[in-house]
């Protein structure tokens, strides 16, 4: 069903990139549209698990950002086009995702600036692109907001988060960013491919905070479930 991923420079944009099946639309036809991982309800705050209030955790310690909007778990297919587009380059896929984010803050409040999170720039280097730019830069577009991908920056390579726990996550990316004053006063969109403890974008809010944002939105492709 997927082999379409390993190949995808033979991508043929009028088929359906999951299955292959001739559509309209030219992204994915109705029937795997229908069978995407929609993320729904939820923390309002951080889209962790909940049930439409406010969780725990944002109360116990509100994070410096106001929202966090998700387009899809971080499930089947979802999971599959997003690694294609970060370790297999299928660049071609980053619109798509772009769009469904695009379906899903429709109706969020419209962020003066999209701000992609920023990679390392020699991870930058290594992987020849940075994923969130990719899929910030169409969603921008369609939305008619300014995309900024210089303000902030990655100051600090870290360690990879997977093995980490929640504390040792925060502890690994504390002041890994650093951001110039041109948010000051603006309400920002943060947008990454996906979110998982939430601890990396988090400490990227922080530094926008810092530097006089005035208000922060998390726009993520997809929303990853952290271990607990
Ligand atoms: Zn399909
Ligand atoms: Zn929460």
């Amino acid at each position: 069903m997927l082999s379409f991923l390993n190949n995808c420079s033979q991508l043929v944009q009028s088929d359906c990139v999951l299955c292959g099946a001739p559509t309209a639309q030219g992204q994915v036809c109705p029937r795997c549209g229908a069978a995407l991982p929609v993320s729904s309800g939820g923390c309002p705050v951080c889209a962790g698990p909940g049930e439409d209030r406010i969780c725990g955790d944002c109360l116990r310690e509100p994070p410096p950002y106001t929202r966090c909007i998700a387009a899809l778990r971080y499930e089947f297919p979802a999971d599959e086009l997003i690694q294609a587009l970060k370790y297999r380059g299928a660049l071609a896929l980053a619109p798509i995702l772009a769009e469904w984010l695009a379906r899903a803050v429709a109706h969020a409040p419209r962020p003066d600036l999209i701000i992609p999170m920023p990679l390392f720039p020699a991870r930058a280097r290594a992987r020849g692109f940075n994923q969130a730019t990719e899929i910030a830069r169409p969603l921008a577009h369609r939305l008619g907001v300014r995309l900024d991908t210089t303000s902030l920056s990655r100051i600090r390579d870290t360690a990879p988060q997977a093995q980490l726990s929640l504390p040792e996550r925060r502890r690994n990316v504390r002041d890994a960013f650093a951001c110039a004053r041109t948010v000051a006063g603006l309400h920002v969109a943060l947008v990454d491919d996906v979110m998982t403890s939430g601890a990396t974008l988090r400490e990227a809010a922080r530094a926008l905070k810092r530097a006089g944002a005035a208000e922060i939105s998390l726009w993520v492709v997809a929303r990853a479930l952290p271990r607990k």
